[in-house]
């Protein structure tokens, strides 16, 4: 089959022809109908280690049941429309069963090196990862699930009070789901700061009640202008070196900071701030089985959006070059492949 793989660090990805996945007893291969690009591939692709040559990634991806493993549960026939966790379990532990595999002792990430990913034309999941789309789903919002997983799980962490003035910072897909989630779960005001102008907008599309363009505001008085206070909950939804500390200052006493961008780099904070304001720091990553349910349960009720997050639209030939603009900050937000 078709797949765009790694090669080494420094240089683009490539299309080559791959062996085709096979399932083993409990697993389901798919045929890969759309897979989203995010910003732990260019993370990981980019910067030392780098990836195993010849690895495929693509963790954000929905398609169609092509074959099915002998022992595998869910009832799942050829033909369905599925989207799964980008990893498998071992299908058996607490973890597993109760849908939390990521904390799974056996666990194998999916298109992050350990398994092949989804910028291909067949991937391998577990039965025991993978979710029916519901009928109204499409195939991009079945490869939406995990980044807007990624938001809900972010939120549901953070704990907002009723009522509460909420900060986002950045709004990348993550930045835009932690938005969206924010809102639903009843945040006062949500207000989404960023840098690239072209993403403002997309960010009164998913939620923001107002946007702060960091570039010519800046964003502690800007906040107070729009939302009449201080922030109670601030996610950081960048992940560069200071803007921890930024966060830090920006945060009122008592204020809770919730921390999603990943930051590959060290980071210095003075502690003292924070200790003074008893500030809340919180460290997030991923999502549990029901958030992938519940983000799909609510595209079905057409009560979140998501497909607006979509810039582009590449195929498997086109995802290299993609791939690299993705690497300057453009007017991009969620690069979608269809396969
Ligand atoms: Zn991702
Ligand atoms: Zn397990």
């Amino acid at each position: 089959m078709r797949a765009v793989v790694f090669k080494e660090l420094g240089s683009e990805l490539g299309v080559e022809d791959v062996p085709e996945p096979t399932p083993g007893a409990s697993d389901l291969v798919l045929r890969v109908k759309s897979c989203g690009v995010c910003g732990t591939d260019l993370h990981v692709s980019s910067l030392p280690p780098g990836l195993p040559a010849g690895t495929v990634m693509g963790h954000e991806f929905a398609g169609e049941v092509v074959e099915v493993g002998r022992q595998a549960t869910g009832d799942f026939r050829v033909g369905d429309r599925v989207c799964a966790l980008p990893y498998i379990g071992c299908g058996t532990c607490v973890h597993c069963v109760t849908g939390d595999g990521m904390l799974c002792a056996s666990m194998q990430s999916t298109g992050l090196g350990a398994l092949p990913g989804a910028y291909a034309e067949y991937v391998r999941v577990g039965a025991n990862e993978a979710l029916r789309l519901p009928e109204s789903v499409g195939f991009r919002e079945g490869a939406l699930v995990e980044p807007l997983s990624v938001g809900l799980h972010a939120v549901k962490k953070a704990r907002i009070a009723h009522g509460a003035n909420v900060l986002v910072i950045g709004a990348g897909p993550v930045g835009l789901s932690v938005a969206v989630w924010a809102r639903f779960f009843g945040a006062r005001s949500v207000v989404v700061s960023e840098r690239a102008a072209g993403r403002l907008e997309l960010a009164r599309q998913f939620g923001a009640t107002d946007v702060i363009d960091a570039n010519r505001e800046e964003v502690g008085p800007a906040f107070e202008a729009r939302a009449g206070g201080p922030p109670d909950v601030i996610f950081e939804c960048v992940g560069v070196p200071g803007l921890l500390q930024e966060c830090i200052g920006l945060a009122p006493h008592r204020g809770r900071i919730v921390v999603v961008g990943v930051c590959m780099a060290p980071d210095t904070i003075v502690p003292a701030i924070a200790v003074i304001k008893e500030i809340e720091l919180a460290f997030v990553v991923a999502y549990h089985r029901d958030d992938f349910q519940l983000t799909l349960d609510m595209f079905a009720r057409g009560r979140i959006p998501g497909a607006a997050m979509i810039t582009d639209v590449v195929d498997l030939d086109g995802l290299p070059a993609a791939f690299e603009a993705l690497k300057t900050p453009s007017t991009q937000c969620k690069v979608m492949i269809e396969i």
